[in-house]
């Protein structure tokens, strides 16, 4: 049982199962008692608005990042696009929108942070220690290890490094999360904490 989760967080797009929802909740709530939290990867807020409603309780913060121009798969033509985040005029992908709606509803702007940039760019001059890392960005190996590499050295020592869509066989989802999941546990830097679902759960040691 979620305080305060919005009626309509099941209508909300997105691609989180209800225990992984749960299960990032209660590592934010904790987490975010140290410091901020840093989502990469919000689409339209879903993910969001449960580290949001942690953060809230700890008033503490989300930085929800996101160039809300969509992932590889979300594009026209791809099978993952959703015709209602199309920007006809502009000829774009555009999630900000929708995400800015959900969080306002949810009652998290005064928790939510948006920023609006691709991974690299956000990193460049970052300084800020991270008391959470949730990796949800993109899908490709190229894009899953940047984010990996950019902003594991932001977590703090006890941090929790939570990355989202593992799958270990290929028929079930890409790979390149379970990648960086597997990389991570292998550097020596982390201790394992579970696994729910398709959601990795780590420790910075
Ligand atoms: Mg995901």
């Amino acid at each position: 049982m979620i305080p305060d989760l919005p009626a309509n967080i099941d209508q909300i797009k997105g691609f989180l199962a209800a225990d992984e929802a749960q299960a990032l909740y209660e590592q934010a709530l904790q987490a975010s008692v140290t410091g901020p939290v840093l989502e990469i990867g919000s689409y339209c807020g879903k993910s969001t608005i449960y580290l949001g409603l942690a953060c809230k309780r700890n008033n503490s913060t989300v930085f929800a990042l996101d160039h809300h121009r969509g992932s590889e798969e979300h594009q026209q033509g791809e099978f993952f696009h959703d015709p209602e985040l199309y920007d006809d005029g502009e000829g774009i992908m555009d999630s900000f929108r929708e995400f800015r709606r959900n969080i306002h509803q949810a009652g998290l702007d005064d928790t939510v942070v948006p920023v609006v940039a691709g991974s690299e760019v956000a990193a460049r001059h970052w300084q800020t220690p991270l008391a959470m890392v949730f990796i949800d960005g993109g899908h490709s190996l190229d894009a899953a290890l940047s984010d990996y590499r950019c902003w594991m050295p932001h977590l703090m020592r006890g941090g929790i490094l939570a990355i989202h869509d593992l799958f270990a066989d290929a028929h079930a989802g890409g790979q390149a999360p379970y990648a960086v999941y597997r990389m991570a546990q292998a550097s020596g830097l982390f201790e394992n904490l579970e696994q729910v679902s398709s959601l990795g759960l780590l420790r910075r040691l």
